[in-house]
């Protein structure tokens, strides 16, 4: 996969089941039932391409027929960070695919006035070794993930060991993010067109949150 040739950072990740399935949750008739369930099964997809670099070693295993050196995971699995609360259901698509992560979280919620982001809730796991997957839906201003990235980075956590997951960007947020931290790759299922007056990604599909859990 490439990187997209105005932020070396941030990979589109073009395929088609998953480019089918967001334009169904962008429909305001999309019910949060089916806005969950194609969150997380997109989720599962872009995850896919997000642990493409795992490590592997080799655990010498018995099959009914002989004894091989099979191909296992070499590290620590994976944590996976959402971001309140948007970020929930991709957890969950990521967690299906790597049953073995732990779960942080991390509670920002965006001042309605500022846009900027409030922490409420920081939960992670004392090893800081493992990758993180950090996963919010929405990269708008991008004000979040750098929130959540930075408390990361605070608790120890290396840059290089960092990937974010989203699902809509704006150009906006993908530059104010990159800006703030280069190391860190972005793999995202649609770049948008711009921020609307009220930090909305437009066309965008309204307020993952709001969507998700049936809040509007
Ligand atoms: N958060 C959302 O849920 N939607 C947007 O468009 C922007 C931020």
């Amino acid at each position: 996969m490439n990187p997209h040739p105005q932020f070396p950072s941030f990979f589109h990740v073009d395929h088609p089941l998953i480019a089918h399935k967001l334009t169904l949750m962008r429909e305001e008739s999309c019910t949060s039932l089916s806005f969950r369930i194609l969150l997380r099964e997109i989720s599962a997809l872009i995850g896919y391409e997000i642990s493409r670099n795992l490590r592997l070693t080799t655990r010498r295993i018995h099959t009914p027929l002989c004894d091989m050196d099979a191909p296992v995971l070499a590290d620590e699995a994976p944590c996976i960070v959402p971001v309140l609360r948007a970020g929930l259901a991709m957890a969950e698509g990521l967690q299906d695919l790597i049953p073995a992560a732990s779960v942080g979280h991390i509670g920002v919620y965006r001042d309605h006035d500022t846009k900027m982001p409030v922490e409420y809730l920081v939960r992670l796991p004392q090893n800081v070794g493992q990758d993180f997957f950090v996963v919010d839906p929405m990269l708008a201003t991008g004000n979040s993930l750098i929130h959540a990235c930075d408390i990361l980075m605070r608790h120890g956590v290396a840059a290089e060991k960092i990937r974010v997951m989203s699902l809509v960007a704006a150009p906006e947020g993908v530059r104010t993010f990159a800006a703030r931290h280069p190391g860190i790759r972005i793999y995202c299922a649609a770049l948008d067109e711009k921020l609307n007056e009220n930090a909305y990604i437009v066309p965008g599909l309204g307020d993952a949150g709001d969507r998700m859990y049936g809040t509007m």
